[in-house]
């Protein structure tokens, strides 16, 4: 017996954008799809009925079947790899279902991510691998729960199909929901091929679903791009805040929602080292640790390139105006960032010293090859109890070493008179004791890749489902790689 509503109550919107946005495609369906994972307490969220998508989740999240109102299509973009601009991407291999209204009124993309080949394949099988999609389900879980805007992760299933990548693998399938699958490269897309009523539809598009307030603003395509800017900015001062390297930040990379998305060869820090570089495919550390707030204006850069007809009728005008954004958003980063640093501190005033000091501490980290995360959660400890000092002190080789920061952080902490019960609490809320660590996920899809074992998957994603409690049964997850753990490189 079925219920008269539909599983997933489809409101879609984008397929009803000019034909130009996209190409209609269904998923190929797949030998022998397997439910892995289905994230009940999004579908939720997102209003969806529970029960039947459990029951027929293999069909439904492997695209085998297609659920009345979905439309099934693949996106247009372009994008700048690696600097380099590529007219021609788009949906290789990720296919949108479609749109819902979710319990908050916020309409949500369903998209089923290596669904088979779409006109914008080029090259590739339109398929996934089993790593990258437990890969993608682990981070953009955790970032949820971390607090960061985030796609997030519907279902993960297994096709029963091999995927020929360096090795033979496990093909699978990523459901991803989205505020949106709208790009940077989008813009650029229509941009390239001269479409100024293309960039236009899209802008409007996209201000309606993701800066509605913006709408009738006296310059609303200006407002968009600062106010794209500004969330560009607060999300990247918080990836960095958390340890967090994207890995691949083109600008097919880069939704405008201000949502992180694409997890491909991303990884988290472990000792602090702003030069950090995990990506195999980036070879010149073009996106390193501390490289992305300079590639976030450089992406925010290329957007505003495509606006420009939009911004002034005159094009002088147009180029000023879109300087001030790409300079104010310079400023709005380096406000959210020590904003977020002194929040890590335990610091809830401003103070002249306070970005020294934050220098100062992640200059000592780099020097001492700290582990970011235990610095902070361990410093968060020490905050409430000062015989934890050993704890803190004995991440850095030359624990002694770290004194004079020490006494320089507590009489700031001191001077602003809160309870040391409150600073540490205040602290712990920002300074997470669980990460993805690198190792862990590797783990976690060896086991899955070599013995279908998914325990470790789950238990990752337990875990990380509070990232910010103490979890002493699960102490192990919050340690760094033991040596012969460590993870190099990743692979997209
Ligand atoms: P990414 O590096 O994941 O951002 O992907 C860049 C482009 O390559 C996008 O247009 C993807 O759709 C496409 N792509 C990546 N992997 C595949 C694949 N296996 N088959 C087809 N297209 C792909
Ligand atoms: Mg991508
Ligand atoms: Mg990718």
């Amino acid at each position: 017996t079925r219920a008269e509503t539909p599983p997933i109550p489809f409101d879609n919107s984008y397929a009803r954008l000019p034909a130009s946005f996209f190409s209609r495609v269904d998923p190929t369906p797949v030998e022998a799809p397997v439910l892995i994972r289905f994230n009940r307490e999004l579908a939720e969220e997102l209003g969806l009925d529970i029960a039947q998508l459990e029951a027929d989740g293999a069909a439904i999240f492997s695209g085998n079947t297609i659920l009345p109102g979905a439309e099934p299509l693949a996106m247009a973009y372009s994008g700048h790899q690696f600097g380099g601009f590529n007219p021609q991407l788009g949906d290789g291999r990720a296919i949108l279902l479609g749109e819902v209204v979710d319990r908050h009124g916020r309409r949500r993309d369903i998209q089923l991510k290596g669904a088979g080949p779409t006109p914008y394949s080029r090259r590739g099988d339109g398929r996934a691998a089993l790593g990258p999609v437990l890969r993608e389900y682990i981070v953009s879980e955790a970032m949820q729960a971390l607090g960061l805007p985030t796609t997030r992760a519907l279902a993960a299933v297994v096709t029963g199909e091999p995927v020929y990548r360096e090795t033979v693998q496990p093909g699978a399938v990523l459901t991803r929901v989205a505020a949106s699958h709208i790009r940077v490269g989008t813009f650029q897309f229509h941009a390239a091929r001269d479409d100024r009523a293309g960039v236009k539809r899209l802008a409007d598009h996209a201000i309606a679903r993701h800066y509605p307030e913006l709408a009738n603003d006296p310059q609303p395509y200006l407002a968009f791009l600062s106010a794209f800017a500004d969330r560009q900015a607060s999300l990247i001062a918080r990836w960095l805040s958390i340890g967090f390297i994207h890995g691949v930040m083109n600008t097919d990379n880069v939704a405008i929602s201000g949502e992180t998305i694409d997890f491909g060869p991303c990884a988290f820090l472990d000792a602090y080292d702003p030069a950090k570089v995990f990506s195999s495919i980036d070879r010149n550390g073009r996106y390193a640790y501390a490289a992305q707030p300079g590639i976030g204006q450089w992406n925010l850069a290329r957007l505003a390139e495509t606006l420009l007809p939009l911004l002034d009728t005159d094009e002088e005008a147009a180029v000023t105006a879109a300087n001030g954004v790409l300079k104010a958003y310079g400023e709005r980063f380096q406000h959210h960032w020590l904003a977020a640093m002194r929040a890590k501190l335990g610091l809830s005033t401003i103070e002249d010293g306070d970005l020294d000091l934050v220098q100062d501490l992640l200059t000592h980290m780099h020097q001492e090859e700290a582990d970011f995360t235990l610095a902070f959660r361990r410093l968060s400890d020490l905050a409430a109890d000062p015989s934890t000092e050993t704890a803190f002190t004995a991440l850095f080789r030359n624990p002694a070493s770290t004194s004079l920061w020490l006494d320089r952080w507590r009489r700031r902490v001191e001077a602003e008179g809160r309870s040391a019960e409150d600073t540490a609490a205040a602290m712990r809320a920002v300074n997470p004791a669980f990460i993805p660590r690198n190792h862990r996920i590797e783990q976690a899809i060896v086991a899955a890749q070599t013995n279908a074992d998914f325990s470790p998957f789950d238990a990752l994603i337990r875990v990380l489902a509070r990232p910010y409690d103490d979890q002493p049964d699960m102490a192990p997850f919050a340690e760094p790689p033991a040596p012969g753990e460590e993870v190099l490189r990743t692979f997209c």
